[in-house]
């Protein structure tokens, strides 16, 4: 390890600097070398030794122990190693912390002067499939703040009631200044007496009291395009809250829940529908009609159509809301074992199982001897 250098020497003090050159030193010694800012070897190692020799110096008693002894206090533990300073911890964290104080914090501060946008408003609505699928038209009922008629939005009851504020002379905002080890510095902060709007009324407008919003209740229609479902969203812009200081209204946002249909199942823009079918249309095919969300569809079932089997029905699914072009309707067929059989029809059924015992094994017969 290098040979230490004087503290005072380190600061560029005189031994008998009073305090405030000390901390003025150091100050001015700190910005150069602050490892954030300065990216020369050796900065950071300059940095610490800076401190360190602050740390020291700063405090009356450990100067005087160092004025006394110098590096080799035989109380302070940092006798020849030197291990005073440890690292950045003195207060300090990064280059923000320090030198926000310098250059005014404030001045990130939004300025609450300026035109700003009214809020949004969410609502939910139910709808029921059809009007889901279909599209359609809605009346909504919006309790919302708007924009005061009698004052147009001022707050004033005229406009010869409107004054600049005189703390803050319009800005919105004040600065203080104050003093800190670093010198002086500036915050910046709402002006108290205008809450920032730059402006002071001396006469409020009665109807709205002085907020230039009043709470209106507005009936509104809303579109629904076909194709929504549960959980979308629709924007309306401007619908919102009114805006301040000549900002834009804010939107209003309708999220829907779609209620269940009783037959048809939606999947995203496709549509399910099961229908039942009987044992001799299965077994022998049939042309069915079926009904769709738009014209009832014919469906050719093939002879020999085994239960569950799955149909589709090309673009008869619900239109996409985004796009172009509609989803499928797929049918599953369930075949349906009659029961309550009429004489006829159990006579017609004898006459098949016997003959299908003549003339080939029955699918009975053929499960049974899969186990021999
Ligand atoms: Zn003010
Ligand atoms: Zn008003």
């Amino acid at each position: 390890m290098a040979q230490k250098r004087d503290y005072y020497e380190v600061l560029g003090v005189q031994k008998g600097a009073t305090q405030d050159e000390i901390k003025k030193a150091y100050r001015s010694l700190a910005k150069k070398y602050h490892p954030d800012i300065n990216k020369e070897p050796g900065a950071e190692e300059k940095f610490k030794e800076i401190n360190e020799a602050y740390e020291t110096l700063s405090d009356e008693q450990k100067r005087q122990r160092y004025d006394q002894f110098g590096f080799d206090d035989p109380m302070s533990g940092m006798g020849g190693g030197g291990q005073g300073f440890s690292g950045f911890s003195g207060g300090f964290g990064g280059f923000e912390d320090i030198f926000s104080s310098f250059f005014g914090g404030g001045a990130r501060q939004r300025n609450s002067n300026g035109p700003r946008q009214g809020e949004d408003i969410e609502k939910q609505m139910t709808i029921s499939f059809e009007d889901a699928v279909y599209g359609c038209k809605k009346k909504i009922r919006l309790s919302v703040d708007d924009e005061c008629t009698a004052c147009g939005g001022t707050g004033a009851y005229s406009k010869s009631d409107i004054h600049t504020c005189p703390d803050c002379h319009g800005t919105g905002y004040i600065l203080r200044r104050q003093q800190t080890i670093f010198g002086m510095t500036q915050t910046q902060s709402v002006c108290p007496r205008c809450h920032g709007t730059g402006k002071e009324i001396t006469r409020k407008c009665d109807v709205c009291g002085g907020t230039g919003r009043v709470r209106k209740t507005k009936d509104i229609e809303i579109k629904i395009p076909e194709g929504i479902s549960t959980g979308m969203s629709l924007r309306m812009e401007g619908y919102g809250a009114a805006g301040s200081n000549g900002g834009p209204n804010g939107d209003l946002y309708i999220t829907f829940n779609v209620t269940p249909h009783k037959t048809f199942v939606r999947d995203g823009n496709d549509i399910y529908l099961e229908i039942p079918i009987s044992f001799t249309q299965a077994a022998l095919g049939d042309t069915i009609e079926v009904p769709t969300l738009w014209e009832p569809e014919k469906l050719k079932i093939p002879a020999g159509t085994q239960s569950e089997t799955k149909f589709k029905i090309r673009g008869k699914g619900v239109k996409n809301p985004k796009g172009i072009g509609r989803g499928d309707q797929y049918v599953i067929v369930h075949v349906k074992t009659p029961t309550n059989l009429s004489k006829e029809e159990e006579e017609l059924f004898r006459k098949l199982d016997s003959v299908e015992k003549k003339e080939k094994k029955s699918v009975w017969e053929n499960f049974k001897n899969l186990f021999k």
